[in-house]
């Protein structure tokens, strides 16, 4: 197995022209190294008030997969997080949703004990352990890492945890595929602008799936397939969520678009990733036992 260390292989931006810090060939398995996403600048002798800016959203990669082209499909199975022994979280004025109710800045450290956080000496609470930004090259200008679109990036959807699958399109030779921004424990929304932001490591086994055009990135989980769309306005990201979820119902069981649009009603669910990137994220997510209906057990 490949291992790529943290420190020298940070990124701020998804970009055709990075310089690879791995290449791999597709079918191989990787340990990548994280940061939290502020560059582990912030600790208990740190105030968030020092922050350098300029290293914020940090992702590590990026990583050349022999065989990806434009037009294909990179697959990427996270078999592992691992997280660091304690998470940071940060709200203040102008951040997030509450950011006009609060002033200053406001920073916790959050011990992780035993497989649960530790908010206070009340609350403990299980951890959702989760990768927020994970993405390839897109097609034209670097997207900062701050940024969600269709290439990935802070997509910030608590889907994306251990033995899920992210399906990325592929817009440049190689793919240059990184990732970043672990969170301990995140809610729908992101509501504060942090999730319990950590550092850690995981296992991805990266794979390569052949001339299969998509528009926006897909995450599989053991009982559903959550198709994700980021846009200016949420209303917007749930819009192109939907359709494209109910277009893939369509073409993948022969369903006409009128009865695909019928089952989605009935049993498929809107929901909301993030509502505090520079562009919402909102996913469609269609419950696996109805494609399995029709002989699908994957997306791909
Ligand atoms: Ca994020
Ligand atoms: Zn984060």
């Amino acid at each position: 197995m490949h291992t790529l260390h943290r420190h020298n292989a940070v990124i701020y931006a998804f970009d055709q022209h990075a310089q690879p810090a791995l290449t791999i060939e597709a079918g191989e398995r990787v340990r990548i190294e994280t940061y939290d996403c502020f560059e582990n600048q912030i600790d208990a002798h740190h105030p968030a008030t020092g922050v350098d800016w300029a290293r914020i959203n940090p992702a590590t990669g990026p990583i050349y997969v022999n065989g990806a082209q434009p037009g294909d499909v990179l697959k990427v199975h996270i078999e592992s997080i691992e997280v660091a022994d304690s998470g940071v979280m940060v709200v203040g004025a102008g951040l997030g949703i509450m950011g006009h109710r609060l002033d200053g800045m406001t920073q916790k450290i959050v011990a992780i004990q035993d497989d649960h956080l530790v908010f206070n000496d009340r609350l403990r609470l299980p951890l959702n352990k989760m990768i927020g930004v994970i993405g390839v090259a897109p097609a034209g200008d670097a997207i900062a890492c701050g940024v969600p679109d269709t290439h990935g990036g802070n997509m910030d959807t608590k889907l994306i945890g251990i033995g899920a699958t992210v399906y990325l399109p592929v817009y440049q030779p190689g793919a240059l595929l990184a990732l970043g921004d672990f969170h301990a424990a995140m809610g729908d929304g992101e509501i504060g602008v942090s999730g319990v932001e950590i550092a850690g490591h995981t296992v991805v086994h990266i794979d390569v799936i052949k001339q299969r055009p998509l528009l926006h990135p897909v995450v599989e989980t053991a009982d559903q397939l959550a198709f994700i769309a980021s846009k200016i306005t949420l209303d917007e990201a749930i819009k192109t969520a939907t359709e494209t979820a109910v277009q893939y119902v369509h073409e993948a069981t022969g369903l006409s678009l009128a009865e695909a649009t019928m089952l989605m009603s009935a049993a498929g669910n809107a929901e909301i990733s993030q509502i505090v990137d520079p562009l919402m994220t909102a996913r469609f997510c269609v419950p696996k036992y109805l494609l399995a209906a029709y002989g699908i057990q994957h997306f791909g």
